[in-house]
Order: C-alpha cells, then structure tokens, then sequence
C-alpha cells in the first residue's frame, strides 16, 4: 500500500516535521444551540485538547501547545488547527482576526479549520479562500457517514448531500477539503460503510480521516450505552475495513489519520482503540 501519509506529505511540502496545534476559538457548534443537542457522540469540550482551559486566546494557546506538541516531537514549524466544535461559526471579520493572530506567531506556517459542512456560508467560504491563497490551508469537514439514516441515528443536523455541495462549493475556489468518516455505526453493515466510504471519496476530497465509533462520557451515546450496550466494532473489523478503504483510496488523496485522537480518561468503550500503535502497525503490515 503506497499512499500518501499527512506527516510524510507536509515533510515533503515544507522540508522537515511540521506538527499542528489544536486551537479553540470559543465559538460552540450551531448543532448544540438552538434546541440542538448536538450529534450523539459530542460531549462538552466539541473535541477540545483537554490543556485548553476557558478564555485563552489564541496566542496563549499556541504559546502552550508548541511547548507540548512542539517538545514531544520536536517540530519548529506548525499548522494552527482550529478544531473544537465549529470554528467557522463566527462573522468573517472574526475569522480573518484569527487568522492573523495565528499567522503571526513564530513557526505557523498554514492553518487547518475544522467545521460542519452547513456551516459555510458564502462569506466564510471567501475568507477561507482568501487564506488558502495567502497561506497553506485546508478544511476539515465532518461527513461523519454518507448514509442519510446514520446521519439521522448521530443527530448530525444535515444530510449526505449537504455534505457533497459544501466539498464542492470549497473546491470550485480551490480550497482543499479532508474529510472524517467514522466506521463501526451500529446503523450499518460492513457493506454499508464501504459504500458510505466509497461516496464520500467520490465526493471530490483531497483526503481524509477515519476513526471508530467512540463512545465518550458525558454524551448522548454514552446515556444510551449505559441503558443498552450497542455491539461496537471490534479491532480487528476495524482493521480489516481501513485497509479495505485504503485500497480503494486514489494515490492523489492524503491519509490524514487512520484512528481517533481520544483522552483516556474521557473514553467509555471500545478500550481497544487507545491500541494506536498496534492499530496503525497492523494496518499497515
Ligand atoms: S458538529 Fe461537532 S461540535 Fe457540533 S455537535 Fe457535532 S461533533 Fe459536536
């Protein structure tokens, strides 16, 4: 399997390790306001690195991750990733102040911004062209699944075809999506997730994500685990549908990630997935 990997494509782009920093912008998910409870597996945080505390601007947040990220891997150069809940829900002025602040502080050299595909207006989508001109920027769209009756199970508040018009709406300005996919719904057979990955890279994505269902505390989904275990994937299955997709994946797409970033102590089930190591060497052996 020759595909391209994201640490082994931005070495490629920049000359040495770039690492990305998790960044919160504070600006909460239009899926949980609103009489929303948000989709079925998101807990408070919306996906936050847990040293983020409450209020740190953007600039504290990168002082502190480039000391965490930056010293674990030794990197010098990093992607300002704006990744909890749905950091393109604020005006474009806003997003344009982040931007700068986060351009601006020594090593960022690109941005990644992270959001739902209904929350892309057209004013947003002109200021992430605007910086994907400027700088090296992508967009990470949470697909989630391609399969409408999934969707509707995670509460995700928009359907496949959102999610097809918002990746080609920011590639008709020439702006690169990745997309996430999560595999292991109890919605679906293993036939249906292949399907779902098969109309999701279709969709016309430059690469993507792919992490099992996790069941985290404080959530919908972990309200219903407790009333009534679901079966959950096991990693073996999971192993075998990744390295299925892979090999259905176009030689042009980058693999952003194969497993979830989840926090021990927030993890309900399935255990097995804090394997990352043993996951990642299997799929690739
Ligand atoms: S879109 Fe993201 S932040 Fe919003 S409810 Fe869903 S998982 Fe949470």
């Amino acid at each position: 399997m020759k595909h391209i990997l994201l640490n082994a494509h931005l070495r490629s782009k920049f000359g040495e390790r770039v690492q990305r920093i998790p960044l919160d912008p504070g600006f909460n998910c239009p899926n949980r306001i609103s009489g929303n409870n948000g989709c079925i597996f998101c807990d408070e945080t919306g996906s936050a690195a847990p040293w983020i505390k409450k209020g740190m601007s953007i600039t504290e947040q990168l002082v502190k991750g480039s000391q965490l990220m930056g010293g674990r891997y030794k990197a010098k150069k990093y992607i300002a990733y704006f990744q909890a809940f749905t950091t393109t829900n604020a005006s474009p002025d806003k997003l344009e102040r982040i931007y700068e602040e986060a351009l601006s502080f020594p090593g960022v050299i690109g941005l990644a911004v992270s959001t739902r595909p209904d929350a892309l207006p057209d004013d947003v989508i002109k200021v992430l062209e605007k910086y994907s001109r400027k700088t090296y920027l992508w967009v990470e769209l949470g697909a989630q699944s391609m399969n409408d009756k999934s969707l509707e199970w995670m509460g995700r508040g928009h359907s496949s075809k959102v999610f097809t018009q918002a990746v080609r709406r920011l590639k008709d300005k020439d702006v690169e999506v990745i997309g996430h996919i999560i595999f292991g719904l109890p919605t679906e057979t293993e036939q249906e997730m292949l399907d779902s990955f098969g109309q999701f890279i279709d969709t016309g994505i430059d690469g993507y994500k792919i992490h099992a269902l996790h069941i985290i505390k404080n959530t919908p989904l972990a309200r219903l685990y407790e009333a009534q275990p679901l079966k959950l994937i096991q990693m073996d299955e999971y192993i075998d549908l990744v390295r299925r997709a892979i090999n259905m994946t176009p030689q042009k797409m980058v693999i952003h990630s194969l497993t979830g970033e989840v926090d021990e102590k927030r993890l309900v089930a399935p255990k097995w997935v804090l394997k990352k190591d043993e996951i990642l060497r299997r799929i690739f052996e």
